[in-house]
């Protein structure tokens, strides 16, 4: 059932909200165990969200868009008095005292939120194994990681423990995941959905965006969480845009970029998959231009200064004094480091490390500088690309889901997996992952449909396009 299909029964009583909140909690309750999706769970807070919908509507009230709908949260958002560790442990029992403004939407469009998902450390990785609270598993092959950062939230759909979910993706966050657990996901054009409450990784990078079974269920999302915030200064001065009204006008008259470079070093079964979007896309009146654009693969390199810069000055407020945990020390700055080497996983501590270095005197020009230049590169490249087309269509990422530890040792591997995704985050552009068929071992593949800034109607019709011709 579609998130607009239960809102519609829970309004007219034919379900109640409280009755979809049940049916929730038995899933996660059903299938949590193995897959560990979840950081933080209160089903009495669950149930109480659900009977306050309930009462609305016999009061006669409206509650909204969501009425009922049960949605996951990534734990780097902050909800009021809900524990919110960013899976870190020098947040461990820290609870925001307010609610990000996508949370506020939510609670306005009458959605139930279910709980914090699990993700890597400070949303730094591709894997989850980075949580300090254990990895989530992948809930089509439990050897494989669900991908990451947001890989729980990606899974708790995935396993149908929620029907939608959100997350953040900062160079791929949302549609890595949702590719290696087979759910569309959505990063959204920079600027379209609030920053405020999103617990900042590298902040001109960061984006929150929806997961979810089906096209249309994230679209619907979308629009509720988006729109200007008087609190995020880098929101957008606009509404949120209406994906909706055309999602099912088709792909015909479309003029869409192949890079070949996007599909560069990805495996075979990958590959095919996209050719078959390719070959469905063209099928239906799509026009397909092969447009080679190898610039866009220096975004990996630059990505991995611009984001451990601005992750080493966001991470600075993390003392001892202001939020979380402490560890005493003799003095201040003792206490400090006591507190960071305990309070820090490795791969934070080696972000931390490498964005000092990027940003120190003597230093900057040739790394920090340097990558922002390759940024503009990145931005020019891409203005040049939709001067003759109006969409991308590629990998989302090179591979299916990987197994537990087969990257763990070496980050460059891991940073790799990265390579199709980041390009959007640095130009701000929306890119949505979409389920297209599986691999050889029956796990999913994920073909990313990427735009201009704003796209993300037309990026919506092309992606549920796809979702139908999805059996090819
Ligand atoms: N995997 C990338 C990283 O580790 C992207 C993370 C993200 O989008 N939050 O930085």
């Amino acid at each position: 059932m579609s998130i607009v299909a239960t809102a519609e029964s829970v309004r007219t009583k034919q379900t109640r909200a409280v009755v979809v909140a049940d049916e929730t909690l038995a899933a996660i309750e059903a299938r949590d165990g193995d897959i560990h999706a979840f950081l933080h769970l209160d089903a009495e807070s669950i149930r109480a969200q659900a009977r306050g919908i309930d009462s609305q509507i016999d009061a006669g009230q409206h509650p909204g868009r969501l009425a009922g709908v049960p949605v996951a949260i990534k734990d780097n958002l902050c909800q009021r008095g809900v524990p919110t560790t960013c899976a870190s442990k020098i947040l461990e029992g820290w609870k925001p005292p307010y609610d990000a403004t996508v949370i506020t939407r939510l609670r306005e469009a009458g959605a139930v939120l279910v709980g914090k998902t699990n993700l890597d450390e400070f949303a730094m990785g591709s894997s989850t194994e980075n949580s300090a609270f254990g990895a989530t598993k992948n809930p089509v092959d439990p050897s494989r990681v669900p991908g990451g950062s947001s890989g729980g939230s990606a899974a708790a759909v995935g396993a149908d423990m929620v029907p939608v979910s959100l997350g953040s993706d900062t160079g791929g966050s949302i549609r890595q995941p949702a590719a290696f657990c087979g759910v569309v996901g959505l990063k959204p054009t920079y600027g379209t959905v609030s920053r405020y409450g999103l617990i900042a990784f590298a902040s001109s990078l960061d984006q929150v965006g929806p997961f979810a079974r089906s096209v249309d269920d994230a679209g619907v999302l979308f629009e509720v969480i988006a729109g200007h915030d008087p609190m995020d200064s880098t929101s957008l001065a606009i509404s949120a845009p209406d994906v909706m009204t055309d999602i099912d006008g088709g792909v015909a008259g479309l003029r869409i970029g192949i890079i070949p470079e996007l599909m560069d070093g990805s495996s075979d079964e990958v590959r095919a998959r996209v050719v078959a979007a390719q070959d469905a896309l063209r099928e239906a009146g799509a026009t397909l231009v092969s447009l080679p654009a190898p610039e866009l693969l220096l975004g990996l390199a630059a990505y991995y200064l611009i984001a451990p810069a601005e992750a080493s000055s966001n991470l600075a407020r993390y003392d001892g004094v202001r939020y979380g945990n402490r560890v005493d020390g003799a003095d201040v700055s003792a206490m400090m480091i006591a507190t960071r080497t305990a309070g820090f996983g490795d791969e934070v501590k080696r972000r931390i490390m490498l964005g000092t270095y990027a940003l120190s005197a003597g230093y900057y020009d040739a790394y920090y500088g340097q990558a922002q230049k390759v940024r503009t590169l990145i931005i020019e490249t891409f203005h040049r690309i939709y001067q003759s087309c109006d969409l991308i269509v590629g990998a989302t990422t090179p591979t299916t889901a990987f197994e537990f530890g087969s990257k763990t040792a070496d980050p460059m591997s891991m940073y790799y997996s990265d390579i199709f995704t980041i390009p959007s985050n640095l130009a701000g552009h929306p890119a949505i992952s979409v389920p297209f068929g599986t691999g050889e071992a029956g796990l999913p593949i994920g073909v990313q449909l990427l735009g201009p800034a704003l796209s993300e109607p037309t990026l919506f019709r092309a992606a549920k396009f796809l979702e139908t011709e999805v059996g090819r």
